[in-house]
């Protein structure tokens, strides 16, 4: 401690050293700041405290105790305020701290996440006060009778849990093999040692059916968190994993985030799931930064899937993961005989969508009084209106895409901005009267198609826009489930995780959607997707069949899917992966630059390309335009930085971009490890 030279101009006689802390507040800041302690205040660290913010108060952490004593303590603010709530951990703290340093985001903007319900600092308002959700006085016993490849996976879990230090595990099974009920026994294990665990799910699979399961096992629910929250549940949940009296949470990505007192299990469902990883705000992967809280923890994390990631499985491969397998369905339930249907020589009739196989697999079920599933993963019914006189297409006025017809509404709308308009009349170039025509299918022409086709049978749309909340979702599975449906239409929202006994037929109407636009993770993504569609199909006793319509029936990824062959695929894949130095072989970041002025953006693009420092083992792609080059009235480009494995390409991004000042009208985001390339 230097005795410090300062001394306040105005002749107040202060003391040379206040006592001082950092807090970080929870605002796109770099860094912590320094504020007074009152006297009579204690602090520690990771305390909550309430500190002057510009006009307002704002809660904040207490970062550091010592603070810059070169800074002259007159201009210091003062704390204000003390929670008296358990301070945030160590561990969460430096969670924090990595995450910013990954994403290259902000601290004060990753704190926010862990702020996320700042009222639960508050003493309560009311005597009446809910009581913490999910606790759990007594683990009860597991009543279902397991196979022996469970029970092994099971016991292995059960083993790791009780380890109680770091560890990673695959557990890989096809869907309906019993995975969700064989990490059940790692929580109640984790449980019984008094301690708490979080599952982590893609929101959508967060479902009536999930919790009626996770009530059986544990007899109560779990508490939930997931954005249809309310603001008072997560008060009450933050609040109850901060105390440790919650056990467990269930939620979506921002659970990561939860003050938790005591955890000691992390299950992460799913794990493959894209929607893991966040697309705004801070960009991380949810998959990833659990693994590094369960590393800081030093607690177990437990990573599910029925088609693994590649990077998942590259880990284990590297021996950084266990791995555990369930090979069977449940029940000698048997996985569905896949039929690719080849669109080039079994055409659908002239304006239909579902070829005559298709069509008679659909009869033929509908007359056994079984279900069916049609898969396409395209909202609205047309993605592209044209008039067949003078070939206007209708196109957003915001964005570099075309509107897409939603004939419920009688609206055209961009599925990228939100932009909707009614739907004209006439042509709004040509004028002609009842010339527009809507080109290819979304969901609702897949209906109608079926409707005149079924005249008899019952169906229903489940598509995001349709089926919005997950009360609407809840209501159309128990539809489902009870069979008042006899032919559902879907997005990739109907992929995930239920379970319906009577559906045997699934047809996947357009097999190569995915694979356009050359994505890194196309054919892979395109696999799992359509793989877990095909799984929805003879999960009960009867067996189940499985259609998929393609154009390009030679693809590596519809073979797989024909044969059943996960893992020769995957093998593929990786093998490409490797020869050209992609993830999980190599690393990349992305640049994305947008800007409303297009020759500034592109002239700021040129000037950074030129910057850009050289090596070896980085490589630097663009600047491109990106593949919606105008998204929202901003035009768009890219870099994307491929790098070796063992390269610091943060440290790297951080020296070039020092390089350059980004001109206030344009904006930068930097996506590491980015997953989508729009
Ligand atoms: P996954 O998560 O691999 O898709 P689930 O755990 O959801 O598989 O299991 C599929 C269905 O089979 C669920 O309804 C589950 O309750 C049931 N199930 C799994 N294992 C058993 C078992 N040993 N005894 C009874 N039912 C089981
Ligand atoms: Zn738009």
């Amino acid at each position: 401690m230097s005795m410090s030279q300062s001394s306040p101009k105005q002749g107040i006689l202060l003391p040379d050293f206040a006592p001082r802390a950092q807090v970080l507040v929870p605002y796109p800041l770099a860094r912590a700041y320094d504020y007074r302690i009152p006297e009579g205040m204690s602090l520690g660290l990771g305390d909550y405290v309430s500190v002057p913010w510009g006009k307002k108060e704002v809660v904040g952490v207490v970062w550091a105790l010592a603070g810059d004593e070169e800074l002259d303590p007159a201009r210091l603010k003062t704390v204000q305020k003390k929670y008296d709530v358990a301070p945030m951990g160590e561990v969460q703290r430096h969670f924090v701290e990595w995450v910013a340093r990954y994403t290259m985001s902000d601290m004060g903007a990753v704190l926010k996440m862990a702020l996320s319900a700042p009222d639960a600092l508050q003493p309560p308002k009311r005597a009446r006060v809910s009581e913490p959700p999910c606790q759990i006085a007594a683990v009860l016993d597991n009543t279902l009778t397991f196979s022996k490849s469970q029970q092994q996976a099971a016991d292995a879990l059960k083993q790791i849990v009780d380890d109680k230090k770091y560890s990673a595990v695959l557990l890989d099974g096809v869907t309906g093999s019993g995975k969700t009920e064989v990490y059940f026994e790692a929580v109640a294990e984790a449980l019984r040692q008094g301690r708490q665990a979080l599952v982590l799910l893609p929101e959508i699979s967060l479902s009536a059916q999930f919790l009626e399961r996770f009530e059986r096992r544990f007899g109560v629910l779990p508490a939930l968190w997931h954005s249809e929250v309310t603001p008072a549940q997560r008060r009450n949940v933050w609040a109850g994993v901060a105390s440790g009296k919650t056990r467990v949470v269930v939620g979506a990505h921002s659970a990561l985030f939860l003050p938790y007192a005591d955890l000691g299990l992390v299950v992460v469902d799913e794990e493959h799931e894209a929607s893991y990883k966040q697309e705004d705000g801070v960009l991380y992967h949810a998959r990833d930064m659990a693994i590094v809280r369960a590393h800081l923890g030093g607690i177990p994390i437990v990573l599910a899937s029925a088609t693994p990631s590649l990077e998942t499985l590259h880990n284990v491969k590297q021996g950084k993961y266990h791995y555990l397998h369930l090979s069977a369905r449940h029940a000698g339930a048997k996985m569905p005989e896949v039929s690719v249907i080849d669109l080039r020589a079994k055409a659908p009739a002239r304006g239909q969508f579902l070829s005559p196989l298709l069509q008679k697999a659909l009869r033929e079920t509908f007359a056994a009084k079984e279900q069916s599933l049609l898969f396409l993963n395209r909202r609205g019914y047309a993605p592209l209106t044209l008039c067949r006189i003078c070939g206007y297409r209708f196109q957003c006025p915001s964005c570099a895409a075309w509107l897409v017809e939603h004939r419920k509404h009688t609206r055209l709308q961009c599925h990228h901005c939100g932009h909707s308009q009614p739907m004209p009349k006439h042509c709004p170039e040509c004028q002609a009267e009842g010339s527009l025509a809507a080109c290819g299918p979304g969901v609702e022409r897949i209906q109608e198609e079926v409707q005149n086709l079924l005249p008899d049978a019952r169906t229903l749309i489940l598509a995001s826009d349709v089926t919005a909340s997950p009360k609407m979702i809840n209501e159309a599975v128990r539809q489902i489930e009870d069979h008042e449906v006899d032919v559902i239409v879907g997005t990739q929202m109907i992929a995930k995780g239920h379970h319906f006994p009577s559906l045997t037929c699934v047809g996947v109407v357009d097999a190569d959607l995915g694979l356009a636009g050359g994505d890194l993770r196309a054919g892979e993504r395109t696999f799992q997707l359509l793989h877990q569609v095909s799984g929805r199909a003879g999960r009960g006793e009867k067996p189940g069949r499985v259609y998929i319509q393609t154009f390009m029936p030679e693809q590596t990824v519809i073979q797989a899917l024909a044969d059943n062959d996960r893992d020769s695929f995957l093998d593929v894949e990786a093998k490409e992966r490797e020869k050209s130095s992609m993830p999980p072989y190599g690393r990349l970041a992305a640049l994305i630059l947008s800007g409303a002025d297009e020759m500034k953006l592109d002239q700021f693009c040129r000037a950074l390309a030129q910057k850009a420092p050289r090596f070896d083992d980085i490589r630097i792609l663009g600047p491109a335009p990106a593949p919606i080059a105008f998204l929202r009235d901003k035009h768009r480009r890219r870099f994307l930085v491929k790098a070796g494995k063992s390269v610091a390409i943060q440290k790297f991004l951080t020296d070039w971009l020092a390089t350059v000042k980004v001109p206030s009208s344009i904006q930068l985001k930097i996506d590491i490890d980015p997953q989508s390339f729009f």
